[in-house]
């Protein structure tokens, strides 16, 4: 059978994952990658494959069955998602909470106009915890949603903590309260809030001269942003930084905890530990463009989101063989 055509859209992080991600599906082919910028600028993995000017994309049509689109979710995608909805089925990881009913809409009508199928907010948050969070609360009608995010690169808090004076280098990272995850474990179902629920961790190069009690002190009163959280300040030299602290790690746990019966506790757990998110929200978008060129020969048409999407559809296995690993 012919590999699925892929063509990635915006090569920042994501499209480095995406295109990583696809060397590893052997029914997938990246075909083209389209950048905004100067196409000889853009350096890929794999120097065979070619970059474009996003500006010639619709040229492109008849040789692409999905569209990855790796843009941000802040300005790039509701531009970029619903043109581009226009020429090719789409797949993006729009995480933009509160504005994705207007972005499906704006999806949505492209989309339906043309013949293709667009699939918004995929990734693991949004995404595969959101399946996660949908599987608890309908099995569990009766109970609690818990989502704790970490161990996780804050790139907001980062920065915040290099605008100390006296810091040279730093990053920050977000951690789940071990306490309230054991409460919550324990069918506890406590009522939390966001401070009780993580911690923060931070490690600091400091300048020339600086003095770490002071440093400290600024890092862990800012108001905002550390205050009202258990901080805690970790100094290291600069060589250790530099080889400890180039990652984008993440993950998170998302925990239903209910009661069945008249008091059965029951609890659903689900949780990622991640070295590189940008890395794996690329394979969760790579696993759902192959839903999404099915679904496109199916004939379907439209704005989508992961609770659209049968599973046995990322699976490159046939649905014969899928039954037949049921048990
Ligand atoms: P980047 O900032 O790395 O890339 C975003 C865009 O910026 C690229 O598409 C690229 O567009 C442009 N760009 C990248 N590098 C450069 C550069 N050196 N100079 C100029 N422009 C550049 O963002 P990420 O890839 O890290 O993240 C993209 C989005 O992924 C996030 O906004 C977030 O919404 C989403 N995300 C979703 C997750 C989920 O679970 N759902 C998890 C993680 C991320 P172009 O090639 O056109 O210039």
């Amino acid at each position: 059978t012919a590999l699925i055509r892929v063509g990635i859209a915006g090569y920042g992080n994501l499209g480095r994952g995406v295109e990583a991600a696809i060397q590893q599906n052997s029914d997938m082919q990246l075909v083209a990658v389209f950048s905004r910028r100067e196409p000889t600028s853009v350096t890929l993995l794999n120097a065979e494959v070619p970059v474009y000017a996003m500006a010639e994309v619709e040229q492109h049509q008849a040789n692409i069955d999905v569209m990855i689109l790796c843009g941000g979710s802040k300005t790039d995608l509701p531009e970029q998602g619903p043109y581009l909805a226009q020429f090719f089925n789409t797949v993006d990881s729009f995480d933009t909470h509160a504005k994705v009913n207007e972005y499906h809409a704006a999806l949505d009508t492209p989309a339906k106009k043309t013949g293709h199928v667009a699939l918004l907010s995929v990734g693991w948050d949004p995404g595969l915890f959101s399946l996660n969070r949908l599987f608890g609360e309908a099995i569990l009608p009766q109970g609690e949603t818990y989502t704790f995010w970490g161990k996780g690169l804050s790139q907001g808090h980062s920065d915040a903590v290099r605008r100390v004076a006296g810091v040279k280098k730093a990053v920050q990272y977000t951690l789940p309260n071990a306490d309230a995850i054991a409460r919550v474990r324990n069918g506890e179902q406590p009522v939390l809030s966001t401070r009780e629920k993580h911690n923060r961790e931070c490690y600091v190069v400091l300048s020339q001269g600086a003095d770490a009690e002071t440093v400290c002190n600024s890092i862990v009163t800012m108001p905002d942003y550390f205050a009202d959280f258990d901080t805690v300040v970790n100094f290291i030299d600069e060589t250790t930084f530099d080889k400890e602290h180039n990652n984008m790690p993440h993950g998170g746990f998302v925990i239903r905890s209910g009661v069945s019966g008249t008091s059965s506790k029951q609890t659903i757990e689900y949780s990622l530990k991640l070295d590189s998110n940008p890395e794996f929200t690329a394979s969760v978008l790579v696993a759902y463009a192959r839903a999404v060129h099915r679904l496109a020969c199916a004939g379907e048409v439209g704005a989508k989101t992961v609770f659209d999407i049968a599973p046995g559809l990322l699976s490159p296995k046939s649905p014969a063989q899928l039954r037949k690993e049921l048990l």
